[in-house]
């Protein structure tokens, strides 16, 4: 994107620079613009006013009156006698083997604006070169230099232990090379975004002492076919000059996904980078101590090519941390942060279920922040909480004078009735907390609610959050009117939406439709099928009035805890156990 931009600012330099030449041929035209008839000037020579004149072979010739310095032009009838009488007038005559002066001048202006774009085109080039060596350069991290070891990685335990080995085999590759172990080129981490495949890359080659060469697939979208795989070449050749190195490729998906089944067009240069980094995989030798690591959010979306044996052939699974491995997480990040006695790690652990390091990091950075701008001494639960409630929805709206009281109200019915409905269907789930206060990314308020921590989900709780994601439009229906529903709900119903296309697609859990996957089945990522429309509007249809008619059945509490909501903005896990 970078190139791109740059190369467009060249052409806009470049077009100046025309612009500018060109503006100097209408200027070196405008200078001769005293043009006079001839008629004119033959009566000028009659009255005894022409001083000079220019001669030449040229359309036009030039002449100067006496007691005057402009100069004029006049068409040249190019006639031998015209000499002789100019000569007869005793007018001085000055010829000029090439006078057109105003051709000279295009003819510069035109060279010299061939001789600026040969500069700017090589200065383009060069930039360009530059740029694909500097930014791997730039990218390239000593051992020393690196900054977090796996001490600084916490959970991931089963990650760390599977590549321990690939650490004592770049240690002493001979070892593995005696004993005729080969040990594979190519790892893939595979994970969410945020679960720290970067940070265990870079702690890779910080155990080992080898340095870290790092570039992301994204970088190669965008470039001109070749680039990238020039780029990859160079890269391989850097890192080879260091001995042994961990060269880890983010996003490799960018350039390595599966080609659609449809479409037979490839995309020249993501094959051509693709292809490079293939072919110098396969060309360094087993005991040479140089290791590819790739990342990739799924592992499903790579191109088979690049899986195959002698290429990425381990993949390590780097996923969400647990409750243990979050509460490890949090003490890691508030090593270097005064905590007050109020907050339990244990706690905040608890309420931070589907977050990634990434996003407890995030939590206790802005909890940190918040204490400074408060002129705390320490993080309490406060800011913690406040960071909670930035991290999951953004920053609350300060200013919330603009919104109506409907509003308002609405919000309070449409948050409790999503907090009714997990309280009486879903309580081993713990609703922490509820709040009207919107945020400014936009949400009119929100329900946090915590799953427990567990490997598999079962249908009930599948249906379960489908009916807890409804109920906040469902409240809004039975106590305002089926007029009265609001946008509100959109964000719920993408989710339910979700959840209904798994249960139907992918958990084959609806006998009515089948133990089948549409998408397997057909071969077709979208699903066109109408069958598979009618049965998921019913499903929905259906649950949406199971969950009303929950809430109607517990229609004082909804109304007790909209009301609570409405005079206190925001509920904790503590108020809201009250009401039940
Ligand atoms: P990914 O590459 O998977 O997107 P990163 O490695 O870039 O994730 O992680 C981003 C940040 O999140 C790290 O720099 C670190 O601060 C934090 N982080 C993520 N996972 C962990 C972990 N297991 N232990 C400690 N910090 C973590
Ligand atoms: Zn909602």
């Amino acid at each position: 994107m970078k190139q791109k931009k740059n190369i467009k600012k060249y052409i806009l330099v470049g077009l100046l620079c025309g612009l500018v030449a060109c503006g100097s041929v209408l200027v070196a035209r405008h200078k001769a613009v005293n043009k006079v008839s001839y008629t004119q000037f033959l009566r000028d020579i009659q009255n005894e006013q022409v001083e000079k004149v220019e001669l030449s072979n040229a359309s036009t010739l030039k002449f100067k009156l006496k007691n005057s310095d402009t100069v004029y032009t006049t068409d040249n009838p190019r006639k031998e006698t015209l000499k002789e009488a100019l000569l007869l007038n005793n007018i001085n005559v000055v010829e000029k083997a090439q006078s057109d002066t105003s051709m000279i001048q295009y003819i510069i202006s035109i060279s010299l604006m061939i001789a600026m774009f040969i500069a700017i085109f090589n200065m383009v080039k060069k930039q360009n070169n530059s740029r694909g060596k500097m930014s791997i350069g730039d990218k390239k991290v000593a051992p020393h230099a690196l900054k977090h070891g796996f001490d600084d990685i916490a959970g991931n335990e089963e990650a760390k232990e599977q590549v321990a080995e690939l650490i004592d085999f770049m240690k002493e590759p001979e070892k593995y090379a005696k004993m005729g172990a080969r040990m594979p080129k190519g790892f893939i981490l595979y994970g969410p975004p945020g679960t720290g495949k970067t940070l265990l890359a870079k702690a890779i080659a910080k155990e080992a002492g080898v340095s870290f060469f790092s570039v992301s697939g994204s970088d190669f979208m965008q470039m001109y076919v070749g680039v990238g795989a020039s780029r990859v070449r160079e890269l391989f050749k850097t890192a080879r000059k260091e001995g042994k190195a961990v060269i880890f490729i983010d996003e490799i998906d960018a350039i390595g996904k599966k080609r659609s089944s449809g479409s037979m067009q490839g995309n020249d240069e993501k094959d051509q980078t693709l292809n490079a980094l293939l072919t110098e995989m396969s060309g360094f030798k087993d005991d040479e101590g140089i290791v590819v690591i790739a990342a990739t959010n799924r592992l499903d979306t790579l191109d088979d090519a690049l899986l195959r044996p002698g290429r990425f052939d381990r993949h390590i699974e780097v996923g969400y941390p647990d409750f243990k491995a979050r509460e490890q997480i949090i003490k890691l990040h508030l090593k270097n942060k005064p905590l007050s006695d109020d907050v339990e790690v244990a706690n905040i652990a608890k309420q931070t279920v589907y977050f990634t390091g990434a996003m407890l990091e995030n939590l206790l950075n802005e909890a940190a922040i918040y204490a400074v701008s408060t002129g705390k001494p320490c993080i309490d639960q406060k800011a913690i909480d406040t960071a909670f409630y930035t991290v999951v929805a953004g920053k609350e709206k300060k200013d919330r004078s603009g919104i109506s009281e409907m509003d308002q109200r609405i919000t309070a019915y449409h948050e409790a009735g999503h907090a009714l409905v997990t309280k009486l269907i879903a309580p081993e789930n713990s609703v922490t907390k509820v709040t009207i206060i919107p945020s400014t990314k936009g949400f009119g308020g929100f329900s946090m609610n915590i799953p427990k921590d567990k490997m598999y989900m079962n249908k009930t709780e599948l249906l379960n959050s489908i009916k807890i994601s409804l109920a906040g439009r469902a409240a809004e229906e039975i106590i305002f009117g089926k007029n009265l529903i609001t946008t509100g709900a959109s964000n719920d119903i993408e989710k339910a939406s979700e959840s209904m296309r798994n249960i139907l697609l992918r958990y084959g859990m609806d006998t009515s439709y089948g133990l089948v996957n549409l998408n397997v089945l057909t071969g077709k990522q979208t699903v066109e099928d109408e069958a598979f429309i009618t049965r998921s509007v019913k499903y929905m249809g259906d649950l949406y009035e199971e969950t009303k008619a929950l809430i109607i059945a517990h229609q004082d509490k909804l109304e007790a805890l909209a009301e609570s909501l409405i005079e206190k903005e925001t509920l904790n896990e503590q108020e809201i156990a009250s009401f039940f």
